[in-house]
């Protein structure tokens, strides 16, 4: 149908948006994208809504129907609406295009009676670092007391028919969530009030469960994008295929296929395709691209369809040789216009991109794609933590090998970002010393990590200072000598600082400690201790002294320091031990330095 004077008009066309959904877990993501595809089913002709691989097309004649008198679909003039599917892989929100976010625009899912948590935080760095529009689905609306579900209606609607007293609970929770958002520094409002969504978030009411609301949600979707959007919808759809590898799957059959987005132009099969690879760009042929057969049971064989090419956006399996080292969230370029030479450089540019930097000695880090590899290295770089080894993928024995190289004990660890261990690395993990921290919300794995570095320093400052000579002044009591010498037995009082049995007693003379003896026992009202402090009065022991001639009743004694120790005390335990150890300790110093400036330092 195309003749040379069209082609440039017919080339150029408006293609769908790709929307994301997000929200912390059991918010209900799973349930919405249910209800959006149940609901196109049911409302829309057979065959309206297309099911993609990790995606659902929603056309603008489905959201018009559905949203009824909210959308009227001359307004329109983008093709619908790509809802990328995989909830359980939240970090998708991370996946990028062209050094953006591969979403244009997102749905933050909110249960309204849970509010704000860790992985709703999450979603919004993400969302504000790559500067992606949002709406807020505040969800679970039928779970208020007293509600009155309207199945499907859109929310003005449902509101007529609710107890005045059950709208104002209802409203209650979405104050405080108009609230959270104003804590991260967004004005929101609720979605018919704004009019500037430019500056404003809109929160969409809603139910997954019962859809009242869903109606707003896809009108509110569609005129988000249809308003912010269009310039950047424009694709030459003739032109060379881009996506974003969402996922590596092992498909029997098959062998390692990509589940990919497609953000512009076309992939066919037989295309020569370069593929962002753990170590290199991979450079391949399409065999077959795929799509879920309708209504094909989902175990069989035949689940999938073969189709000779797919036009952007769409979400498409692609089969091809030697995709095993290929990365989720990597580039997938098709080479058309352009030599495979200049295709591998700049997918190898745009990895370079996200590449992370990394250090002499430090963590090893797994994540499930490049987006939330490199979200992670934000975070741990923020927290000054420094990387070994960053790399996309489960977690292997190598990488338990890896971590055990680490010098410092506290680098010797893997964190893992939504990734699984493979068999083989948990029997790894178990007979090395190297640390295992796993978890699917990046601050939270920083802070156990950050924990855990505490932990461990403290107990090695814990175990120095069992070995560390401890600073101690004390002063003998008047009339408080048991027994003159061999050893010397006199009753004192420890003025600061800790006693410790065996250490040896000295006494200043002018700036010099001079020492006279060592401690052979402590006993205190009576029992044998090992040490004593501050405050107490204790009958020591010493060796080596006579009371009357190297000591007298009212001396004052101190534990003498090793120099080495005064200067381990003095440079890094002085948070560790108590003000009035402190206290001597710096007596201690300060007399010594009258006349040796610089000893312990
Ligand atoms: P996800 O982890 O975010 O994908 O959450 P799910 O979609 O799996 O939902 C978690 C739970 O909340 C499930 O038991 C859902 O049935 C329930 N749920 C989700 N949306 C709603 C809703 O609008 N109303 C009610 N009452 N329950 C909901």
């Amino acid at each position: 149908s195309d003749t040379d004077a069209d082609t440039t008009t017919d080339a150029d066309a408006l293609r769908t948006p790709i929307v994301a959904v997000l929200g912390h877990v059991d918010h209900g993501k799973t349930t919405l994208l249910d209800r959006i595809r149940g609901s196109a089913v049911q409302e829309g002709e057979a065959g309206a809504i297309t099911q993609h691989i990790g995606a659902t097309a929603v056309p603008l004649e489905t959201v018009s129907e559905m949203a009824g008198a909210l959308v009227d679909p001359d307004d329109f003039d983008l093709p619908g609406l790509l809802f990328i599917d995989t909830p359980g892989h939240h970090s998708f929100s991370t996946l990028r295009a062209r050094g953006g976010a591969l979403a244009d625009i997102a749905v933050l899912v909110v249960d309204v009676n849970d509010g704000f948590q860790p992985q709703t935080e999450e979603a919004i760095d993400i969302l504000r670092r790559t500067g992606t529009p949002f709406v807020v689905a505040a969800n679970k609306v039928d779970t208020t007391p007293g509600w009155n579900p309207q199945e499907g209606e859109p929310i003005q609607r449902s509101l007529e028919a609710q107890s005045d007293r059950a709208e104002s609970r209802l409203n209650e929770n979405l104050y405080e969530l108009i609230g959270d958002l104003s804590d991260e520094g967004f004005s929101a409002d609720f979605y018919w009030r704004v009019q500037d969504f430019q500056g404003n978030i809109g929160i969409v009411p809603l139910s997954a469960m019962t859809g009242e609301g869903v109606p707003d949600l896809l009108t509110v979707l569609m005129g988000l994008s249809q308003r912010f959007l269009k310039s950047e919808m424009s694709i030459d759809v003739a032109g060379p295929g881009r996506g974003t590898v969402l996922e590596v799957k092992e498909e029997r059959g098959f062998g390692a296929t990509l589940d990919a987005v497609l953000y512009d132009g076309v992939i066919r099969t037989g295309d020569t395709i370069v593929v962002g690879g753990q170590y290199d760009p991979i450079v391949t042929e399409v065999r077959a691209l795929l799509q879920p057969r309708p209504n094909a049971e989902m175990r069989t064989e035949k689940r999938f369809e073969k189709v000779p090419e797919v036009a952007a956006a769409a979400g498409v399996k692609i089969a091809a040789p030697d995709l095993d080292e290929a990365m989720a969230g990597a580039p997938v370029r098709v080479v058309r216009d352009q030599t495979e030479e200049e295709v591998v450089a700049e997918v190898r540019e745009e990895l370079a991109e996200i590449e992370v930097e990394t250090a002499e000695d430090g963590v090893v880090v797994k994540a499930d794609t490049l987006g939330s590899l490199e979200a992670m290295a934000n975070a741990l770089e923020e927290a000054e933590i420094p990387i070994l080894r960053a790399e996309v993928g489960d977690i292997a024995p190598r990488d338990v090998a890896v971590a055990e190289t680490a010098n410092e004990e506290t680098h010797r660890v893997i964190l893992g970002f939504n990734v699984d261990v493979l068999a083989n690395a948990e029997e790894e993990l178990e007979t090395s010393d190297v640390r295992l921290f796993a978890d699917d919300v990046i601050y939270q794995l920083v802070e156990e990590y950050e924990e855990y570095v505490d932990d461990l320093q403290r107990s090695q400052q814990e175990t120095v200072l069992d070995q560390i000579v401890r600073p101690a002044r004390f002063r003998i009591l008047q009339d408080h000598t048991f027994r003159q010498n061999d050893p010397a037995v006199v009753g004192v009082e420890i003025v600061a600082g800790t006693v410790q049995n065996n250490r040896h007693v000295a006494k200043f003379q002018g700036s010099e400690p001079r020492r006279i003896g060592q401690l052979s026992g402590i006993q205190h009202q009576g029992d044998d201790v090992d040490e004593a402090r501050a405050g107490e009065r204790v009958s020591v022991a010493i060796d080596g002294p006579t009371v009357g001639r190297q000591i007298e009743e009212g001396d004052e004694l101190w534990i003498e320091l090793p120099e080495k120790h005064a200067k381990i005390l003095e440079q890094e335990l002085s948070d560790e031990i108590p003000a009035d150890e402190l206290e001597a300790l710096n007596a201690y110093l300060q007399t010594r330095r009258k006349t040796d400036p610089f000893w312990g330092k």
